[in-house]
C-alpha cells in the first residue's frame, strides 16, 4: 500500500476525532504514564496500585513508562507519603519508607496517592473500604482498591480526557 495514502487517511481520522463532542466517543480512554524507578523499594506495589485502578475504571488507564511519564514516583524517609499534583494526571508522588516501617501498606499508599493524581480528595474519616481514607483506618487496613463511589467519581472526572491539565495548579496533599 502507498504510505502517503495511509498517512493522509490517518490525518483525516485524527481531524475527525477532534470534532466529536466530549464524551461522545465510546472509545475515549486517556492513557496516563507513570514512572516508578525513583521508588525502587516499591516497584511491585506501585504496579499493583495502578492495576487496581485499571480494574476499577475504563475512562483512564495507568501505564508504566520510564520516559515521558507525567506521574513520577519517588521515595522519602520521613514526614509521611504525599503527592504534589494538579489532580488531573500530572504529579510527583513521594512514598515514605518510615510510614511503611510503621506498618502502613505500601500498595494502599501507592494507590491512594494515585487517587489524588486522578482527582480525588482525602477522606480520612472514611472506612478501610475507601482508598482515600488513607491512614485514617490505621495500619491494620490493607485495602488498596477504590470503592464503587471512588471509581465512579474518577470515571466522571476523566470522561473528557486529559484536557485542561495545568502545572501551575499543583498542590501538595497527603
Ligand atoms: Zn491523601
Amino acid at each position: 500500500m502507498n504510505g502517503r495514502v495511509i498517512g493522509a487517511a490517518l490525518a483525516l481520522a485524527t481531524a475527525m476525532g477532534i470534532g466529536f463532542a466530549p464524551g461522545a466517543s465510546a472509545a475515549a480512554v486517556t492513557t496516563l504514564y507513570y514512572s516508578s524507578s525513583g521508588a525502587p523499594d516499591y516497584l511491585a506495589q506501585i504496579d499493583q496500585g495502578a492495576a487496581n485502578w485499571n480494574a476499577a475504571v475504563t475512562d483512564v488507564r495507568l501505564v508504566k513508562r520510564s520516559t515521558g511519564a507525567t506521574i513520577v514516583f519517588h521515595e522519602t524517609h520521613s514526614g509521611g507519603s504525599y503527592t504534589n499534583t494538579n489532580g488531573h494526571g500530572r504529579g510527583d508522588i513521594y512514598l515514605d519508607t518510615s510510614q511503611v516501617a510503621e506498618g502502613y501498606d505500601p500498595t494502599r499508599i501507592a494507590a491512594h496517592e494515585l487517587g489524588h493524581n486522578l482527582g480525588l480528595p482525602d477522606h480520612y474519616s472514611g472506612p478501610c473500604t475507601e482508598l482515600m481514607s488513607g491512614h485514617g483506618p490505621g495500619t491494620a487496613c490493607k485495602n488498596a482498591n477504590p470503592d464503587a463511589a471512588e471509581a465512579a467519581k474518577v470515571q466522571s472526572l476523566w470522561v473528557n480526557g486529559f484536557a485542561a491539565a495545568r502545572e501551575e495548579s499543583r498542590q501538595v496533599v497527603h
